[in-house]
C-alpha cells in the first residue's frame, strides 16, 4: 500500500466543538444545549415560500454574486438599520452561510506571514484558516469580567505587518458588543493605515436590554476597508439552510468574489428567492431581541438557586455560567462529565483560546423550546 504524506495545511486542528458536543449529546441521550442551533422550525410562512420557489422552478444555478432581489432587500434593511449604503450590484455577495463568507474574505486577503489580529475567545474558525492561508494569528484578550476590548493592547501588537483585524459582535461566546467607543478607537487605530478588517456580524439581530447593535457599515471610516458578515441561518431560525453574506466596498468585493466563484460559484437558489420576499416583512428580524430576551430570562429565572454563577448575557442566543463553586474538573472535563452524568450537554470555553486557558466557564446555547430550557434548567440546578 502506498504511504501518502499529506504534509497537512491544517496539523494541530482538531474537530469542531460544536461537532464533538452535538455527537456526545446524541450518544448520551442528553438535552443538546451546546451547538448553536434553534430546536424549533423557521416560520411556517417561510417555510411555504421555499416550497413555493422550488416548485416555480428556481432550482437552477443562481448569479453567481446571488439573486438579485435579495441583494436589494439586503441593501435596504442595512441602509435602515445603519445608515450605509451598498450597491446591491457590486457591492453584496450572498454565500454559502458566514462561515463561507469569512473563509473567503481571508484567503482573500491573506497572504504568507501576514499578521492577524484575534480577539479571545474567538469563534473556532478565524484561526485555522489564518493559518491554512500561511497567516500568522495575534491573539488578544477581551478583559474579564465583561470581555471587553483593551485597544491599548492592540496599538501594541500592530506592526507593519498587520494585514487583518477579525471584530465579532455580537460576541459568541460571551455575548459581549462592541460599544460605540470601540467603533472610535477601531477608527483612530486603522486611520492612515491598509489595515483590512473583517467585522462577523451574525447575530446583529439579537442583542438585549434596550441596546442597539453598532455594526462597522454604520462607520463611513471603517465601512471603506471591511467586510462586513452576517448570516440567515441566526435571523430566520434556518441554520441548516446555510446563506450568508458579505458586504464591501466594490474593489474588495471584486477580489471576494474572484474567491468565491471557486468556492462554491453560487448558493442555493430557491432558499434566496424566498429570503427575498420573507424580507419584506421587517417585524420578523425587528422581533427577535424580544423573542429571545425571553428566552434568556425564562432559563435565568429557573437557574435560581443553582450553583452556577452568570451575569445575564447581553446578546447572541449563549449564556456563560461558571462553575467554579461546583468543580476544579477543567472546563472541557467538566463538560463531558456533565453530558454523562447529567444528560446536558454544553460548550466549554477553552477551544476559543490559543492558550486553551481554563476560565471555569461554560456556553449554554438558549435556542430552544421553553419546555427544554426549564428541563435543562432543572438539571443544572442538580449539580
Ligand atoms: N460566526 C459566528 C460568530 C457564528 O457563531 C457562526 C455560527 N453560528 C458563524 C459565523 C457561521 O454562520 P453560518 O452558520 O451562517 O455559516
Ligand atoms: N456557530 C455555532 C455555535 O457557535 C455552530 C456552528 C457550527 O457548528 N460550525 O455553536
Amino acid at each position: 500500500m502506498t504511504m501518502i504524506n499529506l504534509n497537512s495545511k491544517m496539523s494541530g486542528v482538531e474537530t469542531s466543538i460544536f461537532a464533538v458536543m452535538t455527537k456526545l449529546a446524541m450518544d448520551n441521550n442528553a438535552l443538546n444545549l451546546s451547538q448553536g442551533f434553534p430546536d424549533f422550525n423557521p416560520p411556517e410562512e417561510l417555510l411555504q415560500l421555499v416550497n413555493e420557489k422550488i416548485h416555480s422552478g428556481f432550482n437552477q444555478y443562481a448569479p453567481m454574486p446571488g439573486v438579485p432581489a435579495l441583494r436589494e432587500k439586503i441593501s435596504e434593511k442595512v441602509f435602515e438599520l445603519y445608515g450605509r449604503k451598498y450597491n446591491p450590484v457590486s457591492e453584496i455577495t450572498i454565500t454559502a452561510g458566514a462561515t463561507q463568507s469569512l473563509y473567503t474574505a481571508i484567503t482573500t486577503v491573506i497572504n504568507k506571514d501576514d499578521e492577524v489580529i484575534i480577539f479571545e475567545p474567538a469563534y473556532d474558525l478565524y484561526i485555522p484558516v489564518v493559518k491554512a492561508c500561511g497567516g500568522i494569528p495575534v491573539p488578544i484578550q477581551l478583559e474579564l469580567p465583561d470581555f471587553t476590548y483593551n485597544w491599548n493592547a492592540v496599538k501594541e501588537k500592530i506592526s507593519n505587518k498587520t494585514k487583518l483585524i477579525i471584530v465579532n459582535s455580537p460576541h459568541n461566546p460571551t455575548g459581549s458588543i462592541l460599544t460605540q467607543e470601540d467603533i472610535n478607537a477601531l477608527e483612530e487605530i486603522t486611520r492612515n493605515t491598509n489595515i483590512i478588517i473583517i467585522s462577523d456580524e451574525v447575530y446583529e439581530h439579537i442583542i438585549f436590554d434596550g441596546q442597539k447593535h453598532n455594526s462597522l457599515s454604520s462607520s463611513k471610516e471603517l465601512s471603506e476597508r471591511s467586510f462586513v458578515i452576517s448570516s440567515f441561518g441566526k435571523t430566520y431560525h434556518s441554520t441548516g439552510w446555510k446563506v450568508g453574506y458579505t458586504l464591501a466596498p466594490e474593489k474588495m468585493t471584486d477580489e471576494f468574489r474572484k474567491m468565491h466563484q471557486f468556492i462554491t460559484f453560487a448558493v442555493n437558489t430557491p432558499v434566496q428567492h424566498a429570503y427575498a420576499d420573507f424580507m419584506k416583512n421587517k417585524a420578523h428580524y425587528l422581533a427577535l431581541p424580544e423573542f429571545y430576551q425571553s428566552k434568556r430570562d425564562l432559563l435565568l429565572k429557573n437557574m435560581k438557586g443553582s450553583r452556577f454563577k452568570f451575569t445575564p448575557t447581553k446578546s447572541t442566543y449563549f449564556q456563560l455560567f461558571d462553575y467554579s463553586e461546583i468543580s476544579d474538573l477543567n472546563d472541557m472535563e467538566f463538560c463531558e462529565w456533565m453530558v454523562k452524568k447529567y444528560k446536558v450537554a454544553a460548550i466549554p470555553l477553552s477551544p476559543f483560546m490559543s492558550s486553551k486557558s481554563d476560565y471555569k466557564l461554560i456556553r449554554i446555547c438558549f435556542a430552544k423550546k421553553d419546555d427544554v430550557l426549564i428541563e435543562g434548567a432543572r438539571r443544572l440546578r442538580n449539580i
